[in-house]
């Protein structure tokens, strides 16, 4: 493990699943309002936050594809996902006085503003945390990829990726209890053993580009926080 980092701007990619708490399906507005309060506690430290958020919970371009839809059509309907989730956020944001913006990778003028990367950049150096939708607009991408071509984009020191565990493992941890976990791993590492942290291209392309992923379960109060100051456990993909 590296010292700890003093960051400045980071990425926070979060699946749509996290925002559907025990449900099945959509989004669950405690759980929602939770996220928000854990990225306040970060923004206090003067961090500034970007955001991406899945879309899993509404719709999956995979599952569309599965059922007989073209894949493209399908991917676009996943993009549009990410769009609600992302409003979602937003509003539980601004619930914590915190100002943001979405920004989308589909225009949409009279619901998000649309991509323009030196905007957005003004944005977080003005400490508006900034929400990512609709991934890379392109379809057979991942919103993983377009977290990590938006980290790159606006220079963010990592990719803080929450999930349900408190970071990589060597197998399935809720399947395993012998799991054991990473503190430190190679991208190579993740791509040659699959593990499971991004999908591959995400993956190449933070390789590519120095940039770290930090994995760390987002279940824990606190976490995101304490992870940033670096406490707590965590992998870190480098
Ligand atoms: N998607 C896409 N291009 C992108 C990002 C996302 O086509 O750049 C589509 C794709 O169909 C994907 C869906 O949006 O299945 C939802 O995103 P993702 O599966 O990454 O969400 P998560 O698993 O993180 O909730």
């Amino acid at each position: 493990i590296l010292a700890p980092v003093n960051y400045s701007r980071v990425m926070l990619k979060i699946s749509g699943e996290a925002l559907m708490g025990d449900q099945g399906y959509g989004l669950h507005p405690p759980t929602v309002a939770r996220i928000a309060s854990e990225v306040k506690r970060v923004q206090d430290m003067g961090v500034e936050i970007c955001m991406v958020i899945g879309g899993g919970n509404i719709f999956r371009g995979l599952q569309g594809s599965a059922q007989g839809m073209e894949r493209a059509t399908a991917d676009y309907m996943g993009m549009l996902a990410t769009v609600m989730n992302a409003l979602a956020m937003q509003a539980a944001l601004e619930a914590e006085n915190i100002h943001t913006r979405v920004i989308s990778a589909i225009r949409m003028d009279e619901v998000a503003e649309p991509y323009i990367r030196r905007r957005a950049v003004r944005h977080l150096e003005k400490k508006r945390v900034c929400i990512f939708a609709a991934g890379t607009g392109n379809p057979y991408f991942t919103t993983d990829t377009a977290a990590t071509l938006r980290a790159n984009e606006m220079n963010c020191e990592a990719i803080f990726k929450g999930t349900k565990v408190d970071g990589v493992y060597d197998r399935d941890p809720k399947k395993f209890p012998d799991a054991k976990r990473y503190e430190d791993v190679t991208y190579d590492e993740v791509l040659q053993k699959h593990l499971g942290v991004m999908d591959a291209s995400a993956i190449a392309l933070a390789r590519d580009n120095d940039l770290p992923i930090i994995v760390f379960s987002l279940d824990e109060p606190g976490g995101f926080k304490a992870i940033l100051e670096g406490q707590g456990t965590y992998t870190r993909v480098h």
